[in-house]
């Protein structure tokens, strides 16, 4: 049966990777015959200066039809002082709760021929390969009340830090099959020291552990995870925690890595359907001058292939093109080091459409 792409450049350098990962996609579908059709629509500031919204009902209606979404970025300086509702990241966030995108899957690996990049010590980091699991339409970003009030004569900000038994559950089973898949271990990430949803939190994940004999679940708290994660990255496997902790170890464990340039994501609904994007924004600062890295857009492309069209064989493919590219010397600005030829945003899209024949 066909499958529908749905495919949302956004802003700065959303295009120009996007559009990288489209060549490797074109390549694809020719080699494996794949039956894909794709579509493409506005989001973010792009969708908000053509009809003066992030998220237009007509994109939404595309992203509800489709199989799977590849997002590119969204965002910049040049939104940054409109009002709060209708600024881009509030386009992706309302995508990502319409959908029900719960589950967002970050990997961090290193591959062998970039452990220079990293700012840790090649011992430390070599042969990394984490993923982290972030719950993604609960936890503190959305919890109500939420808001600034007065209070005895000054401003008072509050958010709400909730999560519900199913909420927990529904992540906490999609990190235990992973990890059954993986190297079949399992840290929880909480604060439950001091926090009580976070309390609640370990006791269900405890009490889930005994469906999954196969898989070694350990809890951490989120300070010392933090700390970890510098120390020795490599005693991790899956790692599966709330939205908010999960969106600053995520980022830590990205740049373990050297560049953020590199790390691809999936953010799932409970069917597996799903939205692809790298984990980096939008980069203003280097947007139309062909230097971006494409490598996490063309690897959020392979997720996709993984997760929401369970082709694993065009998902190995295509990691397999990227790690040849790399092993040939070629490397964007962000992730040269010396004895390697420097390739722009477009000439990498093609190396590894090269690699893929
Ligand atoms: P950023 O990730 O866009 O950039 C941080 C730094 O990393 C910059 O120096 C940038 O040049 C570099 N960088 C990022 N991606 C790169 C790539 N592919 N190749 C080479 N270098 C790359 O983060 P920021 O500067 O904090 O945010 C810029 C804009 O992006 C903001 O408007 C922010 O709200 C938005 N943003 C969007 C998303 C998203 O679309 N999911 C995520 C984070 C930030």
């Amino acid at each position: 049966m066909s499958k529908n792409i749905l495919i949302l450049p956004g802003d700065g350098i959303g295009p120009e990777i996007v559009e990288q990962a489209v060549k490797v996609l074109e390549a694809v579908r020719q080699k494996f015959s794949l039956d894909i059709t794709t579509d493409r629509a506005l989001v973010g500031g792009a969708a908000y200066d053509a009809e003066g919204d992030p998220l237009p009902e007509s994109t939404l209606e595309k992203a509800r039809q489709a199989d799977a979404i590849l997002f590119g970025s969204i965002g910049g300086p040049k939104w940054d002082a409109i009002e709060r509702d209708k600024r881009p990241e509030r386009g992706l966030l309302r995508l990502r709760s319409s959908l029900g995108l719960f589950a967002n899957l970050r990997p961090a690996i290193l591959f062998p021929q970039l452990a220079d990049a990293s700012s840790l010590k090649p011992e430390v980091v070599s042969g990394l390969d984490i993923l982290i699991v972030r719950e993604l339409t609960g936890g503190i970003y959305f919890g109500e009340p939420r808001g600034i009030r007065e209070e005895n004569g000054e401003r008072v900000g509050f958010n709400t830090d909730v999560y519900a038994e199913s909420e927990i559950r529904r992540i906490a089973r999609v990190a235990f099959e992973l990890a059954q898949v993986r190297g079949k271990r399992l840290c929880s990430i909480d604060k439950a020291n001091v926090l009580e949803v976070t309390e609640l939190w370990r006791e269900i994940v405890t009490e889930m552990a005994s469906d999954y004999p196969d898989v070694d679940v350990s809890h951490m708290y989120v300070d010392n995870a933090a700390m970890q994660l510098v120390r020795a990255p490599k005693q991790f496997d899956v790692m599966v925690t709330g939205n908010l902790f999960g969106d600053i170890l995520s980022d830590e464990a990205a740049m373990l890595t050297g560049s953020i340039g590199m790390l691809p994501s999936a953010s799932l609904d409970e069917n597996r359907k799903g939205l692809y994007e790298p984990c980096h924004g939008s980069a203003p600062d280097i947007a139309g001058q062909d230097i971006a890295n494409p490598l996490a857009t063309i690897m959020s492309l392979a997720m996709l292939m993984r997760y929401s069209l369970n082709r694993v064989d065009v998902a190995d493919a295509i990691e397999l093109a990227v790690e040849k590219v790399l092993e040939s010397g070629l490397r964007t600005a962000d992730i040269l080091t010396e004895g390697c030829e420097k390739v722009g945003t477009d000439a990498m899209g093609d190396a590894v459409v090269r690699m893929l024949s």
